[in-house]
């Protein structure tokens, strides 16, 4: 890990970012955060490793803000010199106010929180969480949940198996309707012998209005993620610009300011069709970010493409220093990142 990390610091002085940028063009790179911890924890950036990147971006990196990227997209502008890199996070947990913010601010860096509105407003536990919550308080060691045909137990034994058992649960969830969904949910729960409190318990509350009026006033612009966090492309065309028209005027109203960009719910490829960006196109923002990246990465402006990150600080420089990128262009193969 070290020597990869010296091995890539080397290329770098020798001019192997020069050559990449010459070959694949300069283009602005969209970063996609979602939780933070303090120590080091499954799907979360850890403070230490965020605060190596946050330092690698304000060293070598031109960070901009997402108005700026859609400027520079709308005029078609020409970058040059040190790649422009854009940070936005997803979802609105409390978590990005105690440990991301006093860093943007040590760094004087933008950046875009995308805010499920119900979320904020303290009426929403994201059902992928519940499953979390259960998974992380039983004291069971197997589980069968009801919608498993085979009937074969899934181990809870050890903390990666409950993360594996978590991610069975979630994808099958992913697809249900609301009320299909909330019954495995109890099922799940029922079965675990775990009761799930009406309220988010502290790992996983959200922001609150006072701290996102507290960041817009530094270099933090609120975009929109829905009201309720739903898949938008399983909503009828209705439903789903009262999704993100409500949250566009709930942010609006809140803040005192327009809510001009927006990210996908989950936001993989299935997660956003045609409906869902007219649904956001007639809401009235201007930008629209997906949670993957592919050969397309500003074809489409209500589909921008991102990059997911991760602890690990060589993947991260593969992203920041356009690797990944120009991997993808040469392959024109697509890669998944966690979901939004
Ligand atoms: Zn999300």
């Amino acid at each position: 890990m070290v020597m990869k990390t010296v091995l890539w610091a080397l290329a770098r002085s020798l001019g192997a970012k020069r050559l990449l940028d010459r070959v694949f063009g300069i283009e602005p790179i969209v970063l996609m955060y979602h939780r933070f911890s303090e120590q080091p924890q499954a799907g979360f950036v850890h403070r230490a490793a965020l605060e190596r990147q946050l330092e690698f971006l304000h060293e070598h990196c031109n960070v901009i803000s997402v108005a700026e990227l859609n400027e520079g997209l709308r005029s078609k502008r020409r970058w040059d010199g040190r790649t422009p890199i854009a940070i936005t996070i997803d979802d609105g947990y409390a978590d990005v106010y105690e440990i991301l913010y006093p860093l943007l601010r040590k760094f004087d860096l933008p950046a875009t929180l995308f805010a499920t509105s119900s979320f904020i407003d303290g009426c929403l536990w994201y059902w992928q969480d519940k499953l979390r919550y259960v998974l992380q308080e039983t004291a069971a060691r197997t589980l069968v949940p009801s919608f498993r045909a085979d009937q074969q137990p899934i181990s809870l034994h050890t903390e990666a198996d409950r993360e594996l058992a978590w991610h069975t649960l979630a994808d099958h969830c992913h697809v249900l309707t609301v009320q299909e969904r909330e019954q495995v949910i109890r099922d799940v729960a029922e079965k675990l012998r775990v009761e799930i409190p009406y309220s988010p318990p502290s790992e996983f509350r959200a922001l609150t209005w006072s701290q996102l009026r507290e960041m817009s006033r530094y270099r933090v612009d609120v975009g929109g993620h829905t009201m309720s966090h739903p898949r938008l492309s399983a909503l009828t065309p209705e439903q789903a610009f009262a999704e993100v028209v409500g949250c566009k005027t709930s942010i609006e109203a809140a803040l005192g300011q327009p809510s001009r960009f927006f990210a996908y719910p989950f936001g993989f490829a299935t997660d956003c069709n045609e409906a869902a960006e007219t649904a956001v196109s007639r809401a009235g923002f201007e930008l629209a970010f997906v949670s993957y990246f592919d050969r397309r990465l500003y074809d489409n402006r209500m589909a921008v493409r991102r990059f997911g990150v991760g602890t690990g600080y060589w993947d991260f420089l593969k992203v920041v220093n356009g690797l990944k990128r120009a991997n993808c262009i040469r392959k024109g193969s697509m890669a998944e990142m966690p979901g939004g």
